[in-house]
Order: structure tokens, then C-alpha cells, then sequence
């Protein structure tokens, strides 16, 4: 080294600077100029004494650099050689000695300078000698464990060179930011570089360990997959040589026979193809493989293309009405004539042009809507539509439904995710054009998942229909050819958008004749046939049936009526399995054999008049109903309970029922403080039922008044109406339903307001005949006929304070 320069003199030689590395003293390696400076200045040293000094850029980004711009410590190198391409110069150099830039001498055509040896500080130590040889060791382990030197490096470290260069040569083969580097090559103390090489490399070390444990396990992984690739198509090889065809190839096959026979839609099949091409690509064992088997299986099982013949004849479709249903000949008539409706809109189709006109002008409400207590025949109506049209016949329930996703499915990306139910109605169906109904229209909710009546208005509007698209089946599937109908207890809950879209047609209940009547004609030949019973053989007395009827249930349809008469059938098929002797008519007396005793001993014209109690009617979910209104009056601070499960309606009626009574203290003869001192009790019976709606005010009062002045009320008189404060008796709704719930419960006297006078027509006659209609207009009136009495008090006298002047009686 010293060979350069003598006495520490100092030395002017050309300077060239590193964008990025350091070099240092003993590294051989190529560098490659771009710069014109540094071309300049390689050349000039390569033409003279071939030395060059070597100085890295603080800041790799600084084109030309001035002395401030590059670290004062450096390497001088000898270009051993110079290889020229076009643009580039490529010169192979080796490291001689550590040298300070103390000066530049200029900057043009290239960077001279001026630069004096830096001389290492190297001691003959045992810690040194240790350092090294742990330093060769290690470098040993990281080129076993992989990292790439250069060969003769490696050759010329293991024949051994002196720490210094030990500690250089690793230092440049260090895989180190080249600040780092840096401050390696400008440590002068060789055991303090030794030491500092050492820290460097031992963490590289560990990095390779780490990596090379990662690569095996990558490797384990690919090779067995690889494995698993090649065998799989060795499999097919040898099978096809063999003529054999392979699971996966059968499936495929399969499949594409099924898409074809699908007749699908063109945009369907390209979905199922696309999705068939993925699904062959995919390892059998992939998660993804049965989530495609599904998806394919529900897109070639639905009826794309199958329908029911369109047979449509409007005599046929009243033919079978009339033959599976006794009365019901509103619900069948309008029945009909939607019919009617449906074929000329269908002809209409069929010429565009010419029709269109005539479909607007048709226009309306293109669903149907059933709407009525349980057991009424709505269902049994849907199944005959079908019958008569040829048509299949579907049912779902909609009740409960509070998420959107169940209408119109969830998507795909979703674990189990399905069709939604409509969907899944026309796979069962599979056909395209079935008689669909959709039971509990009444039950759907809303919540924050959505609002599914906007799911079913797209699904049952016919405007709208013919592309229905659902969440997990992605492609528009079309609706268009189904007829929808909905059923459900009550109107009043329907979404108002849907109901807007529907032909509502009501079943109100049936009249004890009437239910004698589908017995008799339907329902009795029917659980005979249920139960292998001879038709001919077995007859039900008529005084028979009406025991049933009267005394073993009390409903608005027919369902307990028939779960009865199966009981019955059920026994007698059990006595004829036996062999026992079995009689050819049920009669009365029988029935209590076979259904044990009566479960409605007594009707409430049976029953004796109380004071505190008054029949009021109702209108509920099962159809029409009787209430009974208790009032208790007990001592206490004159508050008002109200239980019985009662809605907040109800509750607002009882409160405005006392607040009228109290006002008509005078009339009524009681004392004006007559509440302070007792608390009344208002209860209505039957509490799991929730009850509601304005319409039990007219019985409440009667009950209150009953309960005050101590004067029965009658019990087979049943009362419906809501009341104002000032005693108004206002008109309220289902009165049909309420009227036929009256008279199956055997009340002789129905009290109604006025103002429902016209609702009276819509009353089978059989029920007119054996009820007694009283109108009012006034509370006073309603007491007039409720209260047993024949008043003999007198006439009050003249009032005051509250009281309209109309003159008020209690006396009828
Ligand atoms: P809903 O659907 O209104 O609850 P269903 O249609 O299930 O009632 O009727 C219950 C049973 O009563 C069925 O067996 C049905 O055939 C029978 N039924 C109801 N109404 C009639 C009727 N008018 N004529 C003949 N059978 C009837």
C-alpha cells in the first residue's frame, strides 16, 4: 500500500463518484460509468498511471457533485480493464487503500483531487485472532445456508489474508444499506471492524436460516400439489387409454346434458357454461366445487321452458268450483270473472299491436287476494283454480318474514346461502306457469334488513315480473306466466303498496247452515275415504253433525269441524279392524262416545244475565267472535283497571266509557261522586288472545252502567260500536263476520250503530231470519234495549251541567 504513497504525502489523482455502494480496499469487482464526468476521468487514469479514487454519494440523486455531496472517505482502485459498449463504460477494478479526500483541485473535465492514505489501526491480539477466525466461520455458514459470493473471493478468503482484509472483503459482500457500509469502511480499528462485520453477518445468517426454512415448506407444499396435478392427469391418460371415462368427466358430461335439456334462456346458458368451465378447472377437493354443484343443479333443475298445457275454459273453471265448494258464491263468482279477465289479457298478448289498447283499458288489480278466518276454504279455492286450469299448484308461507333476502335469496358469496322462497316455489312447482300461493301475506314484517313487500311486489307484479331477478340465481328468471294468489286473516296489516296491487276478495265465515252443509256434502265423505270407511255403509245422523257443530267447536271455518269428523271416522275404522260390531249410522248419542263430553256445554243464551257483564262482539284473526266484558267494582281511590291483554285503542275506550258514565251520574241516578271511593276493574276474558280497536266501546258502557246502577245486562243480546264522550254511537267494521259469529253463538239480538244499516244486505238471509237487528245512534238507546229492566224509575228530572238536551231514558 504504502507503494502509492511515500511519507503520507498527499496525492493528486482523478475522482469518481459512486451513486450507491462503497468500495472497498481488496474488493475486485466491474463498475459501470453512465456519466460523462466519470467516463472522463476513467479514461484519463486508464491512459496514465491507471489509479483512480473511488468516493460515494451522500445523496445517490445529486447528478454532479461537488465536494459536500460525497463522503470524505474513499478507496483508491487500479482499473485493471476497460470494456466500452455504446453508451456505457464497464471497468474491471480492484481496491488498493483507504484514502481522505481532502480537496478537489477542479471540477472540469472531471472531479481531480487531492487525497491523502488512511492508514488502519491493526493489533496482534488474541481477541482479534478469535474475532477472525469467528468471522471466517460464519462467513462459511451464510455461503452454506446460500449466499452468493463471487468464487474467488471465497478461494482466497479460506487460504488466508490478514484481519483487515477478512474484514473489507465480508464488509462488501455484506448485504447492508450503503450508509452502513460506509461507516464500516471509515472504522480504521480493525478489531472494532471485525467485531461490528461480525454483528452484520450473524443477523444475515439468521435472515437465511428463516428463509430457507420458509422455501421448504413452500417447496413440501408445491411438490405435493404438483404431485396430486400429475397424477390426476396420469389417471386420465391411462383411462382414456383404456376407454374408460373418468368421475370427473361423467359429472361434466352430465352436466352439460342437463343445460341443454334446461332449454334455458341464452344469457342462463352462457352463465351455466361459464360456470360448468370453472368447475372442471377446479380440484375436486377445492371448497369452491360444491358451491358450483349446487348453483348448477338449481339453474338446469327450474322450469326454464316447461309449462302446464294452457288449458282455459271459464265453464270448466266454474264447473269444478262449484263442484269441490258449497256456497262461498261471491268469493266463486269474482273467482270467475278474474279468470275471465286473465284469458282476454293473454289473448291480448298475443297480439301486441292490436291488444294493447284493450289491457290498459282492462287494467286493475292482477293478484288475488284472499282474505279471511282460518279454515274457510281460501286454500281449498287455490287448489281447485289449479285443477281447472290444468295447472300445477304451489304453496308457501310468507309468515314472519322480515328479510327481504327470503323473497329474493341470498347472494352467492354467503355460506349456504339459497334461492329465496319464491324461487324455490317454481322449482317444486317445476313447471313455469303454476297456481302459486302465498299464504300470510298479512304476517309480513319490516325491519332493518330490508322491506321484503318490495321483494314480493316485484315478484307478483305482472309489470314488473318477467325478468324477477333473485340474489343467488343472478340471471332474471321469468314470472311472468304464474298466477299469484295471497291469503291472509285480516286486510288491515297488508303493506298498503301490495294491497294496492291486489283483487281482494273476502270469505267472512260460515253459518251453522252453511257448516252443516260442507259436512255433510264435503267433509264427511272425505274422512271416510281418508279412512278406508265405506262410503255407503256409514252415514252421520243430521242431529248428529249438529251436535258436533254446536257443542265441539266454535270457530268461523270449518278446520275443527273436520278434525272432529275424522276423530269419528278414525274410532269407527278402528272398531271395524278389530271386528267389532259397528253401526251403520252415527248418531246424537254417539258422538260423546267418540269425542268425549261436550266441550261448549252451554250457549250463551243459556246463560243467566249478570250485572257487570255485557257480549260484545269482535272482529279478530280467527273471523268473527263474542267477548265478554266483565266490570268489578271494589272500595278504593276511583281508579280505572283495563286487563286482558287489551291494545292501546281498547284501553282509550275503556277510559272514555267511564269518563261518560261519570258524566251521566244524573240520568243514571247515581250519586255525582259515585267513583271517588271504589276502584272498577275492566276485564275481557280469553287474555292470550290480543285484542284491539274501538269497536267493544258499546259494550264496555253497558258493562260500567250494569256494574253502577246494579241492573243486569242481557246476555243474549250482542252489542258492537264505538262511543264518543258525549255518548255517540259511531259505525265500525266486519259486521258480517260479527253478525255470523252472533248467531253461531245463538244471541237473538244484535244492537248495531246506525250508521251500519247497509251493511245488513251482505247477510246470508237464513242469519237475518234468526237475529234481531236493533240500530242506535246514542248510548241511551243501546241501554235502553241491553239493561233487563223495564225501568220504573222515573224520568230524571230537569238536567244540568254536561248533559245534552236531548232527553235521556233508560226505558226503551
Ligand atoms: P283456509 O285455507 O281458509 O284456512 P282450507 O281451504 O284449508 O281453509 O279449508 C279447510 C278444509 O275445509 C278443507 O278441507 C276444505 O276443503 C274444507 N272446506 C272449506 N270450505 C269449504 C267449502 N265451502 N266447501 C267444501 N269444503 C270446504
Amino acid at each position: 500500500m504504502t507503494v502509492l504513497f511515500n511519507n503520507n504525502q498527499e496525492k493528486i489523482i482523478p475522482v469518481v463518484a459512486i451513486r450507491q455502494g462503497v468500495i472497498f480496499p481488496h474488493a475486485e469487482m466491474t463498475l459501470t460509468f453512465g456519466r460523462s464526468k466519470s467516463l472522463a476521468a476513467i479514461k484519463a487514469a486508464f491512459k496514465s498511471n491507471r489509479l483512480i479514487c473511488l468516493f460515494t454519494q451522500k445523496d445517490s440523486r445529486v447528478h454532479d457533485p461537488d465536494i459536500d455531496d460525497l463522503y470524505r472517505i474513499g478507496t483508491v482502485a487500479r482499473i485493471e480493464d476497460v470494456l466500452e459498449d455504446k453508451k456505457l463504460k464497464h471497468a474491471l477494478i480492484r481496491g488498493l487503500v483507504k484514502v481522505r479526500l481532502e480537496s478537489l483541485q477542479t471540477k472540469e473535465p472531471f472531479l481531480i483531487g487531492s487525497v491523502s492514505e488512511v492508514n488502519d489501526i491493526a493489533e496482534d491480539s488474541s481477541e482479534v485472532k478469535a474475532l477472525y477466525k469467528n468471522l471466517l466461520n460464519d462467513f462459511q455458514r451464510a455461503i452454506n445456508l446460500g449466499k452468493s459470493v463471487d468464487a474467488r473471493v471465497i478461494i482466497r478468503l479460506m487460504s488466508g489474508v490478514n484481519p483487515a482484509e477478512l474484514a473489507d472483503q465480508v464488509a462488501y459482500v455484506l448485504d447492508l444499506e450503503t450508509d452502513k457500509k460506509q461507516k464500516l469502511l471509515e472504522l480504521t480499528d480493525v478489531r472494532l471492524r471485525l467485531e461490528k462485520v461480525t454483528e452484520y453477518l450473524s443477523h444475515e445468517i439468521k435472515v437465511l436460516d428463516l428463509e430457507k426454512a420458509i422455501a421448504s415448506k413452500t417447496q413440501k407444499k408445491f411438490d405435493k400439489t404438483m404431485r396430486e396435478a400429475i397424477l390426476r392427469e396420469r389417471k386420465k391418460t391411462i383411462e382414456e387409454e383404456l376407454g374408460e371415462i373418468s368421475e370427473e368427466d361423467t359429472e361434466m358430461k352430465e352436466y352439460e346434458v342437463k343445460i341443454k335439456k334446461a332449454k334455458m334462456p341464452k344469457e342462463v346458458k352462457e352463465k351455466a357454461k361459464q360456470e360448468l368451465k370453472r368447475l372442471s378447472k377446479l380440484n375436486p377437493n377445492h371448497p369452491e366445487v360444491g358451491y358450483i354443484r349446487t348453483y348448477l343443479d338449481w339453474l338446469t333443475e327450474m322450469p326454464w321452458a316447461k309449462s302446464s298445457p294452457n288449458k282455459h275454459s271459464i265453464t270448466k273453471a266454474a264447473k269444478v268450483l262449484e263442484e269441490d265448494h258449497y256456497g262461498l258464491k261471491k268469493a266463486k263468482e269474482r273467482v270467475v270473472e278474474y279468470l275471465a279477465v286473465m284469458k282476454l289479457k293473454e289473448k291480448n298478448k298475443k297480439h301486441p299491436k292490436k291488444g294493447r289498447k284493450k289491457e290498459e283499458e282492462i287494467g286493475g288489480p292482477t293478484i288475488l287476494c284472499f282474505i279471511g278466518p282460518p279454515g274457510v276454504g281460501k286454500t281449498s279455492i287455490g287448489r281447485s283454480i289449479a285443477r281447472s286450469l290444468g295447472r300445477k299448484f304451489v304453496r308457501m308461507s310468507l309468515g314472519g318474514t322480515r328479510d327481504e333476502a327470503e323473497i329474493r335469496g341470498h347472494r352467492r358469496t354467503y355460506v349456504g346461502a339459497m334461492p329465496g322462497r319464491i324461487i324455490q316455489g317454481i322449482k317444486n312447482a317445476s313447471t313455469n306457469n303454476p297456481v302459486f300461493m302465498l299464504d300470510e301475506i298479512d304476517k309480513v314484517g319490516i325491519d332493518f334488513r330490508g322491506d321484503p313487500s318490495a321483494a314480493l311486489l316485484e315478484a307478483l307484479d305482472p309489470e314488473q315480473n318477467y325478468e324477477f331477478s333473485d340474489n343467488y340465481l343472478e340471471v332474471p328468471f321469468d314470472l311472468s306466466k304464474v298466477m299469484f294468489i295471497t291469503t291472509g286473516n285480516i286486510l288491515d296489516t297488508i303493506p298498503p303498496a301490495l294491497r294496492d296491487r291486489m283483487e281482494i276478495i273476502r270469505f267472512p265465515g260460515y253459518t251453522e247452515e252453511e257448516k252443516f252443509n260442507i259436512a255433510k256434502k264435503f267433509l264427511w265423505q272425505k274422512q271416510l275415504r281418508a279412512n278406508g270407511l265405506d262410503k255407503k255403509k256409514i252415514k252421520l245422523a243430521d242431529s248428529a253433525l249438529s251436535e258436533v257443530i254446536n257443542r265441539y267447536t266454535r270457530e268461523a271455518g270449518v278446520r275443527e269441524l273436520e278434525r272432529n269428523l275424522a276423530t269419528i271416522c278414525r274410532k269407527i275404522a278402528r272398531k271395524e279392524a278389530e271386528k267389532k260390531r259397528v253401526k251403520g249410522t252415527v248418531i246424537k248419542a254417539d258422538v260423546v262416545k267418540h269425542l268425549g263430553p261436550r266441550k261448549y256445554s252451554e250457549t250463551m243464551i243459556e246463560k243467566e244475565d249478570q250485572i257487570g257483564m255485557a257480549t260484545g262482539l269482535a272482529y279478530t284473526q280467527a273471523g268473527g267472535d263474542i267477548i265478554l266484558i266483565e266490570v268489578a267494582l271494589m272500595p278504593g281511590k276511583g281508579r280505572l283497571l283495563l286487563t286482558g291483554k287489551l291494545g292501546k285503542v281498547m284501553k282509550e275506550s275503556g277510559k272514555a266509557a267511564l269518563s261518560y258514565v261519570r258524566s251521566r251520574w244524573q240520568p243514571l241516578q247515581l250519586r255525582e261522586d259515585f267513583y271517588k271511593e271504589i276502584d272498577t276493574h275492566v276485564h275481557i276474558p280469553e287474555g292470550a288472545v290480543p285484542k284491539d280497536g274501538p269497536s267493544a266501546g258499546v259494550a264496555i258502557t253497558a258493562a260500567l252502567v250494569s256494574a253502577f246502577t246494579k241492573i243486569p245486562v242481557r246476555r243474549d243480546v250482542g252489542m258492537t260500536g264505538e262511543i264518543t264522550l258525549r255518548g255517540r254511537v259511531l259505525e265500525v267494521g266486519g259486521i258480517k263476520e260479527k253478525v255470523i259469529a252472533a248467531h253461531r253463538a245463538g244471541l237473538k239480538t244484535v244492537v248495531l250503530p246506525k250508521d251500519n244499516k247497509k251493511d245488513l244486505e251482505e247477510i246470508p238471509t237464513k242469519v237475518k231470519k234468526d237475529i234481531k237487528f236493533k240500530f242506535a245512534e246514542h248510548m241511551d238507546e243501546v241501554l235502553g234495549i241491553v239493561l233487563k229492566t223495564k225501568t220504573t224509575r222515573k224520568r230524571p228530572k230537569k238536567i244540568t251541567r254536561n248533559i245534552p238536551s236531548r232527553t235521556v231514558s233508560l226505558a226503551s
